[in-house]
Formats: structure tokens, sequence, C-alpha cells
């Protein structure tokens, strides 16, 4: 036995050996010799580590070597995996911030690769034949989605809405004071926290009225020769509930007006829909802020808006020039692509076509469509030793927006016998589109609310050939 072991043991070939085989030198075209190197080399030092600890037989180890082709693909084809991957959002978090927060539409995504595939103009006016500005491409159109008027107000597109936050206060109000309410100086998330972003830009922060409650006239006591902004940060991630106050925006620009001073909301979510029509609470929105006349106002591309990930920024038009006349503009602007998306994502709400963005087809899927989808995927799940059944859950939108708020909906509640639901959704997270769960009650549940209608075939597949191997 153990002459037999050192004689297979010897006849393992070596690195060079294997990459010369014919199998293994065709994949070096598509994967490079390097990593080639790589994958033969792991596959080999696994097999001599299976030998030393006794867990191969002889004739075992010689059927793997005849194998190894296979196997060396399999691995390099592992290393080589994209480290951004596709994930299926099964969490019933609308906006997951960890999972790349909206998904763009179809006509969105086309958009994108029409402009990435050969030049654009991106900075050409095609009418005059010179050099034009990315800044007024979609001016007109984001005006006409967030309700300003033309004449009187400009936007400004940058890489997101925290950016779009600092560029505001730097360009108003450095070396002066913003004026914000103790009940808005908060942290959004990834360490953005007003304070600290103030204190970056320059500017000094006025802090007025208390946690939770804010009077106009905190506000009005505040204005002095320094002041240079008043910044309203809308509470996107967190409530104040029971004895609170604070003054309508409606009021802010009033006062702001009578101060001349100018009026910031950092709006955040961008949102256009009116919530209550998806039986949500009513929530700040990014059309009513700009109707209410603020003097500028902040907000997400990829949160309800539904586009890629950027900042909007629309306000009167002197203080959008000095925004752009702000070289850290020059640091911050969005690129093409985010364009192309941006684009696509409001053309959709102007045509009335805000149903194809998969975000506000999320929002607006009824329960019991999303039941009946369930259903489905339990007849294809449910096995003898698969426990699937059909449960209602709440999902929530995230992301920085309507705090507590949840929409009721439906999830698949899995249950393997002699797996714990911990190593299940682990495994699932394994799967290529990985598929994102979450466990509750001894059960690992699939909320169908934010996996696109389309994805259901593919996905349910990979999980039932998953489940058939545990
Ligand atoms: C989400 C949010 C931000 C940050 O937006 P990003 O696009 O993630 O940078 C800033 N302010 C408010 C009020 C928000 O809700």
């Amino acid at each position: 036995m153990g002459d037999d072991f050192n004689e297979v043991y010897r006849r393992l070939p070596g690195v060079g050996e294997v990459l010369d085989r014919p199998g293994i030198a065709a994949l070096a075209s598509r994967y490079g010799q390097d990593r080639m190197a790589g994958a033969v080399r792991a596959c080999l030092s696994g097999l001599r580590e299976r030998v030393r600890a006794g867990t191969v037989t002889a004739t075992e180890l010689e059927g793997a070597v005849k194998a190894l082709d296979a196997m060396v693909e399999q691995e390099v084809a592992l290393q080589c995996r994209p480290r951004l991957r596709r994930v299926v959002n099964a969490t019933g978090v609308l906006l997951q911030t960890n999972l790349g927060r909206a998904p763009l539409s179809e006509e969105a995504i086309e958009r994108v690769c029409k402009v990435a595939r050969g030049y654009c103009n991106l900075e050409f006016d095609l009418v005059a034949g010179e050099r034009g500005k990315r800044d007024v491409l979609l001016e007109e159109l984001i005006l006409r989605v967030a309700g300003g008027d033309l004449g009187a107000y400009g936007t400004v597109v940058v890489n997101n809405c925290a950016a779009a936050t600092y560029l505001a206060l730097n360009s108003i109000a450095e070396a002066g004071e913003v004026i914000v309410s103790r009940g808005e100086l908060v942290e959004i998330g990834g360490g953005f926290r007003i304070p600290e972003v103030l204190e970056k830009s320059g500017a000094t922060l006025r802090e007025v009225g208390t946690t939770n409650r804010t009077r106009i006239g905190d506000y009005a006591a505040a204005i002095g020769p320094a002041t240079r902004m008043i910044l309203r940060v809308h509470r996107s991630n967190f409530e104040i509930r029971g004895f609170t106050e604070q003054p309508s925006l409606g009021e802010l620009v009033a006062l702001g007006r009578r101060a001349g001073v100018p009026v910031f909301d950092d709006q955040g979510t961008g949102c256009v829909l009116d919530l209550t029509e998806v039986g949500l609470p009513a929530e700040s929105s990014w059309t009513g802020s700009v109707r209410s006349g603020v003097s500028l106002v902040a907000c997400s591309g990829d949160k309800l808006l539904g586009g890629p990930q950027c900042g909007v920024l629309v306000g009167e038009r002197h203080l959008v020039e000095r925004l752009r006349a702000n070289p850290l503009y020059r640091a911050l602007r969005a690129d093409k692509l985010t364009y192309a998306a941006l684009e696509a994502t409001l053309t959709a709400y102007v045509s009335g076509r805000e149903g194809t963005l998969p975000m506000i087809a999320m929002l607006r899927q009824p329960a019991e469509a999303v039941r009946r989808r369930c259903e489905q995927w339990v007849q294809v799940l449910q096995s003898e030793r698969c426990r699937a059944e059909v449960v209602p859950v709440r999902s929530v939108i995230g992301g920085g927006t309507t705090p507590g708020a949840t929409l009721a909906s439906f999830a698949v509640a899995l249950r393997v016998a002699g797996v714990s639901e911990g190593e299940l959704c682990g495994r699932f997270r394994g799967l290529d589109p990985a598929v994102v769960s979450r466990v509750s009650e001894g059960r690992v549940l699939l909320d169908l609310r934010t996996v696109q209608p389309a994805e259901d075939e593919e996905v349910v597949g990979l999980l039932r050939e998953l489940l058939l191997t545990l």
C-alpha cells in the first residue's frame, strides 16, 4: 500500500508538464499563462495534500490525475470570476445599499451600451460644431421632471448626493455660516455626517433649535452678516416622533427670501412618485421640494428616482453658475455613462412609462402578484427534504428612504432537513448569480418583491438544482 502510494505520488505530473497538455494550453489564450500556472499549482498541491493526509486511495489518485484537465479548468474559472458579480436580491429591501441600490431599466441599459460603444457628444455642440458643455445636456429634461422653470433654474449632475451636498456647501458657504437644525445633524450612512461634511466644505456650522423641536424663529434669530445658507437635511433614514416640531419648507423659503439667504434642501431620495399611491406614508419628494421654491435641492439618482448612481442639483440659476464655476465640480462631475442612464430614467417619467423602472415596478407590484409568484416557486422547490411554503412578510424600502415604512409582501420560506438556515443562505450566496436571502425563525426567506420577475425562471431553476445536491 505504502509503496503504491509512493509510486503514484512520484507519478504526479509537474506543473510544466500539465501546462503543456493540449487541453490546458488551449485555455491559456483565454485566461493567460500566469493564471493557468497558478491554477495548476493549486490543483497539484491539493492532490499532494490529500496523499499526505491519506484521504485518497492510489486508484482514486490515478483517476484524479487523469481528470486533472477538468479540475484545472474549474479552478481557473473560479479564480478568474469577476469580483463584481451579479446578485439576485431576495432580501425584500428594495434599495439595498450593499447590493448597489436601484437596478436600471432596460432602456437605460440600452442607452448606456449605445453611448459606451462609440463616441458621443458629451461636450460637443452638434449644431454649432464646437465645444459644448455636459452640464446643459439634461437640464431641460431634469427640470421637466423636477418641476423647475428653465429660465430661472439650472441643474448640475455629480457623482452622488454626498458630492452634490459638498459641492453646494463649498460653492456657496465657504468661509461663512450655514444654519442647520439640531434635529438634522445626521449621519446618512457610510460615514457621511453632515457636521463633518460642512466642516470639510470650509463653512461653519450654526446649530439652531433642539433635537426634537426647531421653530422658524430659531432660524430667524440665527441669521447674521456671516450667514450664507440655510440648510435643510431630509431625515431620510430615521424618524423623530412624539413632541416634535419643524418648520415647513415653505416657511424656510419665506424666511430665506426675507433675509436674502439661500435655502438648500438636501432632499436625498429623489422621489417623484406619490408614495401614498402604493400605501406608504406621505414622504418628502424631490418634486415637492423643487416646487416649494427652495433655492437649491440635492437628490440621489439611485434611490427612489430609480436611476444610476449620481447626485442631481436643481437650483436658482445664479447659484448653479457658482457651482459650475467651482474647480471642485471638475473633480465631482458625472461621466457619460451616468448621463446616458439618467437621461433614459428621466425620459421614462416624462413619457408616463415610469413603471418600466424596476424601482417603481417593485414599489407598485401588488402583494397578491408577489404571492402568486411565490406559489410557483414553492411548487418547483418543494421536495421530500425541502419544506417550502409561502409566508406573508413586509418589504422595506431601505437605502436611506422612508424610515420605518414597510410594504406588504410574500416570501418563499425554506427549511431543508439536516441543513442549517445559515448554511443554506451561504450556499445560495455561492451560486452564480449569488442569491441573497435572509433568515427568520429558523427558515430561509426569499422575498420575491425584490427579485425581478424576469429572473424568476432562471433563479428558481438554479435553486432547485442546488437543493437536489444537498
Ligand atoms: C442618501 C442621502 C444622501 C447621500 O446620497 P448618496 O447618493 O448616497 O451620496 C445625502 N443626503 C440625504 C438626505 C440622503 O437621503
